[in-house]
């Protein structure tokens, strides 16, 4: 997949460092991979501050997805390197999860600090990066919708899918799977608005990954859920526009 531009958030570890790596070592790597995290400076991001200093095509950008002045400030540093082009792709990434957050102990306080990291985090991002995605789609000799010409992918969750919460409801996680619910709306309502744009709006499930997330008894290991999700990337067309999919691009009903 020859993408222009990638940027991706929480990518210091975890899935998010997983694409980063492979999408460094793709026979085409993207022009500009923009790798948003938290802190940039600290020891969390010595990974990527590593993997930067050997890649040029490889930028480290302060981002919280919780703090919009820091989204708006991203926005400043993407545009400025990408110097008149587009962004062709934003992968909305970053996510927490509180596994002891049960209908009898959540709070109010969890419920809105995880919304607001897990579904108005990727609606503020993607509002924020709307005129360089809009750029890219109108730039790019693509027709119809794709990753390569312009798309916003949202790691969602199957835990987020309503019809399939009878036979996963043995991990209650109840604000974890409200968030995720409320982000396959989001991207529904994207994928119906951005159409027009020549945005492909798609959400994925990564599979249950070996990460500080998932635990290290999870079926996948990082390598093996990027591997699936950059398989994915290329074969999204229209069909798949508002969609919650899985690494092997099958549909989960929402
Ligand atoms: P990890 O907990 O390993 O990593 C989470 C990443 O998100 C970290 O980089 C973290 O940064 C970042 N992050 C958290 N809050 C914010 C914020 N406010 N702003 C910016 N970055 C933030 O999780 P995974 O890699 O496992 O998960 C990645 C995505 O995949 C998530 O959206 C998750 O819901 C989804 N997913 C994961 C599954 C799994 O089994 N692992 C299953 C299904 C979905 P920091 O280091 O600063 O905390």
């Amino acid at each position: 997949m020859a993408a222009g531009a990638v940027l991706l958030t929480g990518s210091n570890r975890g899935i998010g460092l997983g694409l980063v790596k492979q999408l460094l070592r793709t026979p085409q790597p993207p022009a500009w991979i923009f790798a948003t995290c938290r802190h940039t400076a600290g020891s969390r991001a010595q990974e990527l501050r590593d993997l930067a200093s050997k890649h040029p095509n490889l930028v480290l950008v302060k981002l919280d997805v919780a703090d919009p002045s820091t989204i708006t400030q991203a926005v400043k540093i993407v545009e400025e390197k990408l110097n008149g082009m587009g962004l062709n792709l934003l992968i909305n990434n970053a996510g927490i999860y509180t596994p002891e957050a049960s209908l009898e102990t959540v709070g109010a306080e969890e419920m809105i600090r995880t919304y607001k990291t897990n579904a108005v985090g990727p609606l503020l991002m993607a509002q924020a990066f709307l005129p360089l995605l809009k750029k890219a789609a109108q730039e790019s000799t693509e027709r119809g919708l794709s990753c390569r010409r312009a798309a916003i992918i949202n790691i969602s969750a199957m835990l987020g899918s309503i019809q399939k919460t009878p036979h996963c409801f043995f991990k209650p996680v109840i604000s974890y799977r409200c968030s995720k619910a409320a982000l396959n709306m989001l991207t529904r309502c994207q994928a119906l608005t951005y159409r027009e744009a020549g945005i492909l709006c798609v959400a994925l499930h990564p599979g249950w990954v070996k990460t500080d997330m998932g635990g290290q008894e999870a079926d996948l290991t990082v390598d093996t859920s990027v591997q699936g999700l950059l398989s994915v990337l290329p074969v999204l067309s229209e069909k798949h526009n508002g969609a919650l999919l899985n690494w092997e691009v099958d549909g989960i009903p929402c």
